[in-house]
């Protein structure tokens, strides 16, 4: 989703990296000692316990729905139903994330599906800087 941006994109989750052209990717963390995937980075690893430094690394934009739940009541504003789906990625690691799909009942567990970044609804800071989020589509779909 590069851009021209006059004012610098800004993540709209803590594990987006955006560069300044506006190049979104998600970065986690490996144990080094474990190869443990952890979302965030931490003091020690959470699998083995070593305080090795964690690793960090670009994730993979492919994964398969483990677990998902159709919303139909949410805030004023938010179009219902949508589903809200547990993505296990490709090499790690688990996201949370909407799932675009034209028909929500078609959800399966195990359905592949493309990680997509997005423009986060169109939020803005303070300053104007667009957040950028990301959303998952079903793989062979569109954005
Ligand atoms: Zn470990």
């Amino acid at each position: 989703m590069a851009t021209d941006y006059i004012v610098a994109p800004r993540a709209g989750h803590a594990s987006i990296r955006v560069d300044a052209g506006g190049n979104a990717w998600i970065e986690s963390y490996r144990c080094v000692d474990c190869s443990a995937v952890l979302s965030s980075r931490a003091m020690a690893c959470r699998s083995c316990g070593s305080r090795t430094s964690m690793q960090a690394f670009r994730v993979s934009e492919s994964g398969m729905v483990y677990s998902w739940t159709i919303v139909h009541r949410s805030y004023p504003g938010i179009a219902v139903p949508f589903v809200s789906a547990i993505v296990d990625l490709d090499g790690g690691p688990t996201l949370k994330g909407n799932l675009r799909i034209d028909n929500p009942n078609a959800v399966r567990q195990g359905v592949r599906v493309r990680l997509v970044f997005d423009d986060a609804g169109g939020a803005h800071d303070k300053d104007g800087a667009p957040y950028v989020g990301f959303h998952f589509v079903p793989e062979g779909t569109g954005a």
